[in-house]
């Protein structure tokens, strides 16, 4: 893993933590390399999306985690890339922010680790995952059901 430092301060994200700029690490992989940024003061990650699935070789558990991730924001941080509300996910216990925009991820120190220790097969949580659908659900479309009902009873 080697250190750059491509862009000018101005153009790089700030940590959504601690508001420092971050550094690019290119992180070598299988085919062309991406480029992560990191926090020096929290030593958080950013990755856009898709990075996740690369970087933990595991399509699975970063689509888990990134795909339907609903429209409500349960975290308190804004999206460091596009200034969008972001979501908490959870795997395991693992909370990751995940941006409702632009589907990149947020992972705080120790994170990834956490993260690449998840046994391969991890399949998640479904209930919990069927319990926010739902809860999308009821929020958004309850009220059209309801209303769509009431007209076929009339
Ligand atoms: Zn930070
Ligand atoms: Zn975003």
């Amino acid at each position: 893993m080697a250190l750059f430092d491509k862009k000018s301060p101005e153009r790089r994200i700030d940590c959504p933590r601690c508001f420092c700029k971050t550094t690019e690490e290119e992180v070598e992989v299988w085919g062309p390399n991406i480029t992560i940024d990191r926090c020096p003061e929290c030593g958080g990650v950013w990755l856009d999306k898709g990075e996740l699935a690369i970087l933990l070789k595991n399509k699975k558990l970063s689509d888990y985690l990134t795909k339907e991730i609903g429209t409500q924001s349960k975290s308190e941080l804004v999206c460091p890339k596009c200034g969008g509300l972001m979501d908490i996910e959870t795997a395991e216990g693992i909370e990751v922010d995940v941006c409702l925009t632009c589907n990149g991820v947020w992972l705080d120190f120790g994170e990834m680790e956490a993260l690449e220790r998840l046994p391969k097969d991890f399949r998640g949580d479904e209930l919990a995952k069927a319990e926010e659908r739902w809860e999308e659900l009821s929020r958004k479309e309850r009220r059209s059901v309801l209303s769509g009902l009431f007209r076929k009873l009339r």
